[in-house]
């Protein structure tokens, strides 16, 4: 029976791919059985994704959630039992840090809005130690026996948070399940995982956390939000947390439907880095590298510093790579970007200071944590850029108490919007602190 742990806990799971002893113990188990398909005021819509369908001669399946393996219109599904009762313990929460006058009075909100299974947006700025607020509510939630699911559209944040969670709740179960990972899905107390994995659950979570609610692929996307809604329990409660949170959130603030924590403050008491801004007079690969990127990669190098240098494109990046390996020998680097299948272990190397400086698209531009390193964005005028990632950027550095200062510097041929708004709220932050 201890297979059933591959399917419990509100997973839809197509017939087809159970066998039928299986199938007659997960209904036994509070499973119930579907059609795929459901009629929604006249429009097809898939039961997974619940996105309308588009039936043809030639397809008859969800186009929608097909990664996640196709869905018949005749095909039938399996909503595995949630009815779970995860063990007692004595102690959920193993964590000796401690928490800011400000972060307190954020896990104080939160837990409020707990007790009243009220949904709630965490406003923090980067840095904040939103993560570390949420460990009270967590184990809140444990110890009334429930089921969490932190969530991220981001994979590298979910890898990033997965280590964190299990080491301050060491007794508890907990997985991690994205889309590049080997770990099978399996029942646990605690589910770290993408938000694009929440369209396989239904009514599954009691507490369900989306950090970087405001980050692609979520920002927009309505199969991805839809998912939110449908994977947590009617009683449960959903947390928003967000540094740059997006405009239809805070309009749910305005309106009252969800409450709100504000955090203006670092959990080191000191700034948010301020960018430095240096105009371009030609483009970065002017005489093969600008002169003035030239002097800065010449401090960086007889310093010694770390650095994460951010690129607007693929081919920017690479272009780039190719003019340090050839006039830069000595500085050891990795690059990386969302089409790179080595992603995690070359920021491991970094992480690691196997090497001195990463190269990066907007890919890392949030959820990561590194000490001691200098931020760098080449081409900060670029479309790709906006003022909320110039400011998840900015935010990259100054993140340990020992190198709260750490230096930011956006390089750009023409000063726009994005960066003069980005520069502009950064400090705006800063003087909300008193
Ligand atoms: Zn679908």
């Amino acid at each position: 029976m201890n297979n059933l742990n591959e399917y419990l806990g509100g997973r839809i799971i197509n017939v087809r791919d159970l066998d039928s002893d299986i199938q007659k113990n997960l209904l036994s188990q509070g499973g119930k059985k579907v059609k795929a398909t459901k009629n929604e005021a006249g429009t097809i819509v898939c039961y997974r994704c619940l996105m309308p369908i588009k039936i043809t001669t030639k397809c008859d399946y969800c186009r929608n959630c097909i990664n996640l393996g196709k869905i018949r219109r005749t095909d039938q599904l399996v909503i595995t039992g949630t009815d779970i009762l995860f063990p007692q313990q004595g102690q959920y929460l193993q964590w000796d840090g401690e928490l800011t006058a400000n972060q307190k009075k954020g896990v104080t909100e939160l837990l409020n809005a707990f007790k009243h299974h009220q949904d709630h947006l965490v406003w923090a700025v980067t840095g904040a130690g939103k993560t570390e607020m949420i460990f009270p509510l967590i184990e809140q939630a444990l110890k009334q026996r429930q089921r969490i699911a932190i969530c991220s559209p981001r994979v590298d944040v979910c890898v990033e948070l997965f280590p964190r969670i299990q080491k301050v709740f060491p007794t508890t179960s907990i997985g991690l399940f994205h889309g590049k990972s080997l770990e099978k899905y399996h029942l646990t107390q605690i589910a770290v995982m993408t938000v694009h994995q929440l369209i396989r659950f239904e009514r599954a979570f009691d507490l369900l956390i989306i950090d970087e609610v405001d980050s692609y692929p979520l920002a927009g996307n309505l199969m991805l939000h839809k998912a939110i809604k449908k994977s947590r329990k009617k009683t449960g409660m959903t947390v928003f947390l967000s540094a740059t949170p997006p405009k239809q959130l805070l309009k749910k603030v305005k309106s009252k439907q969800i409450t709100l924590s504000q955090l203006y403050q670092r959990f080191h008491g000191h700034p948010l880095p301020e960018p430095h801004c240096h105009l371009l007079f030609k483009k970065i690969d002017f005489l093969n590298l600008n002169p003035r990127i030239r002097l800065k990669l010449e401090q960086i190098l007889k310093n010694n510093v770390r650095v994460m240098i951010f690129f607007p494109s693929i081919p920017v990046m690479r272009s780039f790579a190719k003019k340090l390996e050839k006039f830069y020998p000595q500085l050891s680097f990795v690059s990386v970007s969302s089409q790179d299948k080595q992603r995690l272990e070359k920021v491991q190397l970094f992480r690691e200071r196997k090497v001195q400086a990463i190269l990066t698209t907007t890919i890392l531009e949030r959820g990561v944590t590194f000490k001691k390193i200098m931020v760098i964005v080449l081409n900060a005028d670029a479309k790709e850029f906006s003022k909320t990632s110039l400011i998840q950027i900015a935010g990259r550095a100054g993140r340990a108490k020992d190198s709260f200062d750490d230096e930011v510097h956006f390089y750009y041929q023409y000063y726009n919007q994005q960066i003069r708004l980005a520069c502009a709220e950064i400090s705006y932050l800063n003087r909300q602190v008193k």
